[in-house]
């Protein structure tokens, strides 16, 4: 996946029906083909004139985008979050879902008392989310598990928290299929975690990276 300018939405690595019936697919081809491609567009806008910024990855303009000239922090802080925490959730998702196991789930158990008792606490953090965000597992500083939200497009990378998981709660990621009723979309997407990929984030996080 190319991390820096010109941004590319390459397709899901699964059929816009894979998460069907807990996502149906015309939720998944508009939140990827039209959803994220306009953030993809707009955050290769915004750097078109730019060209020392176009060398810089994803992250690194997430981690400092403060420090950016200013016209362009806004716009690299919405767009470039949009990207980042879209390739996230849609990497995070599976047709062949099953349960953590291995160290992220004694990770689990040890952090939130059981697998259960986190997807109690994941699914209320989603719920809290006021209007648009993100709820994310992430690991801290040690490798210790903690459920965030993000508003709107930020993302956890200024908070230096390594991320694991998340799920997008913005209304365009369920109303379709879910109407209001987030609750029901948030169990839906439980049955389609990728606690493949969740356990590799979680190895990264544990990694020499933190
Ligand atoms: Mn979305």
């Amino acid at each position: 996946m190319q991390d820096y300018y010109c941004f590319v939405n390459l397709p899901l690595p699964y059929s816009y029906t894979a998460m069907e019936p807990y996502i149906d697919v015309q939720t998944m081809y508009l939140h990827h083909d039209k959803h994220l491609q306009t953030y993809i567009d707009n955050l290769n806008k915004a750097l078109k004139d730019a060209p020392r910024l176009q060398r810089i990855s994803l992250e690194e303009l997430l981690f400092y985008a403060d420090e950016l000239p200013e016209e362009l922090r806004v716009p690299v802080k919405n767009n470039g979050g949009g990207v980042y925490n879209h390739r996230f959730y849609f990497s995070g998702l599976s047709n062949d879902a099953g349960e953590p196991s291995g160290a992220l789930l004694d990770a689990i158990v040890q952090d939130f008392g059981s697998f259960e008792s986190f997807k109690d606490q994941f699914k209320a953090a989603a719920l809290s989310v006021f209007g648009s965000g993100y709820a994310w597992l992430v690991a801290g500083r040690g490798g210790r598990l903690k459920i965030i939200t993000t508003m709107n497009q930020d993302t956890p990378i200024p908070l230096s928290v390594c991320p694991i998981l998340n799920i997008d709660v913005w209304e365009h990621a369920y109303y379709l299929k879910h109407k209001n009723v987030r609750a029901d979309y948030v169990d839906d997407w439980f049955h389609v975690v990728n606690w493949k990929k969740a356990a590799e984030n979680y190895a990264i996080c544990c990694g020499a990276k933190k």
